[in-house]
């Protein structure tokens, strides 16, 4: 279980300029990087095109985790958005995540996305501190 992601301030700024462009439907996508520091961003077509759940087209995500690792780099976190909120992930969610990996939750609210993180494991969620650097 991580308990703490890091990621750099552009990278945060990148997956919340490929929601935005998303809304109102869900965006999703894959972070890549090393241990617990995402390096990479990767959006993957939401395939349900729908604002209320997310399906990963299933030939971008095996490219997107064939670039993965030959870039080296392991798959560490799954991100999503919630249009129209909430700010944490939805039971459908939790029985949905298929990988041991950081959720991130990018939820709209007022005029700003926020981004939060859960670990996924055993039919619950915990949060993982996202540690925004430079
Ligand atoms: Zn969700």
């Amino acid at each position: 279980m991580m308990s703490v992601l890091e990621l750099n301030k552009s990278l945060l700024q990148e997956m919340i300029t490929y929601v935005d462009g998303y809304a109102p439907l869900e965006a999703c996508g894959l972070l890549a990087g090393k241990e617990a520091r995402a390096e990479k961003m990767i959006g993957v077509t939401n395939q349900a095109q729908s604002p209320a759940r997310f399906v990963m087209d299933p030939s971008e995500q095996l490219q997107a985790f064939d670039w993965i690792e030959s870039n080296g780099l392991d798959l560490i976190g799954i991100f999503h958005s919630h249009p129209t909120g909430p700010e944490i992930v939805s039971a459908t969610d939790i029985a949905e995540a298929a990988y041991p990996v950081v959720h991130l939750i990018f939820s709209h609210s007022d005029s700003d996305w926020k981004a939060r993180g859960f670990w996924i494991e055993d039919g619950s969620a915990r949060e993982v501190i996202l540690r925004v650097t430079g």
